[in-house]
């Protein structure tokens, strides 16, 4: 750990979750050193391990210029059009939709087997690949049954037993550390500043996401309700479309939270009450994802809430 962090001459510090991923990186930049890097690799782990994260940071070294090791130099001009998302020879399909559908891998499975235009070799990154449908699975399987030799396949996976045996076993499969949520807190306290049971809540009420924590320290309305207990109504209002519809991105990421809040505060509630949250926010979610039309989902979930809260004793006061 001392060898790999202790020394930053280099800018790219490595974001938090990575720092609980040591042995990892630690066997990719061995790979990397030896010019052993194999043709698949599958990054295996819970929401919050930074399995993205650590794609991205490897597709960064792969084409660094200077530095062919997790943590990349960050300032060579492979490392900048990668942070960008700019960069030719690193081909992503990393939208959070539902599924991976055919068109999208169809068309990458296209690109894996051109030159690379500006490095010696492609990165191929699929974010939560298990969301592949089967026909998008299949027109890739020639990818992992005949590779090309300057190509590297990333799949970020919360499960791996959702993909076609093919692929795993023509990969290399590694499993992220989960991190200990004493440790969240803590670098949440020194990161923002603030105090340890206010961090706590943060963490329990995201599930440890230090990417939707981040988003709620920055907002001052999300950062106070959540605080004061207050978070379930305050989103609740914000969700509200006979006030202003918000845009599709933004009511995906509250529910998200609404999920992750009203898990965390199960006690409170009457388990059937639970129940129902759950489904509810589950289904609307879905029905965003499915692109149908923000207001009526919102209004759809608006009037269940008000019919719950009606039959519900003292309302839902989370
Ligand atoms: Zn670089």
């Amino acid at each position: 750990m001392e060898t790999l962090f202790a020394s930053n001459n280099y800018k790219n510090v490595l974001p938090f979750p990575l720092k609980h991923q040591v042995h990892l990186i630690g066997a990719l930049n061995r790979a990397m050193e030896k010019d052993m890097v194999a043709t698949s690799y599958i990054l295996e782990g819970e929401r919050g391990s930074g399995r993205y994260c650590l794609a991205s940071q490897f597709a960064k070294a792969l084409l660094c210029s200077y530095r062919n090791s997790i943590p990349a130099c960050g300032e060579c001009v492979q490392c900048k059009k990668i942070e960008k998302g700019i960069h030719p020879d690193v081909i992503k399909i990393e939208h959070d939709e539902r599924y991976i559908k055919i068109s999208e891998v169809r068309y990458l499975a296209g690109e894996v087997y051109k030159k690379p235009n500006e490095a010696d070799r492609k990165v191929v990154i699929i974010k939560d690949a298990e969301r592949m449908t089967e026909e998008a699975v299949n027109s890739m399987l020639k990818v992992f049954e005949e590779p090309p030799y300057n190509v590297v396949i990333i799949l970020t996976v919360v499960n791996s037993s959702l993909l076609p045996a093919t692929i795993v076993s023509r990969s290399i499969h590694l499993f992220m550390s989960g991190i200990p949520t004493q440790s969240v807190v803590e670098h949440v306290v020194e990161m923002y500043g603030i105090d340890r049971d206010k961090a706590e809540v943060l963490v329990g009420a995201t599930g440890g996401d230090t990417g939707l924590i981040d988003e709620i320290v920055k907002d001052d309305g999300l950062y106070s309700s959540i605080t004061k207990g207050e978070f379930f109504n305050y989103v609740v209002g914000i969700l509200d479309p006979t006030k202003i519809v918000i845009e599709r991105e933004r009511a995906k990421k509250l529910i998200l939270m609404l999920l992750n809040y009203i898990r965390y505060r199960s006690d409170d509630f009457e388990d059937d009450t639970y129940a129902k949250l759950l489904y509810l926010l589950g289904s609307t979610n879905e029905l965003l994802i499915a692109n149908i039309n923000v207001k009526v989902s919102l209004f759809r979930l608006m009037i269940e809430l008000k019919e719950m809260m009606t039959s519900t004793k003292g309302g839902i006061g989370v």
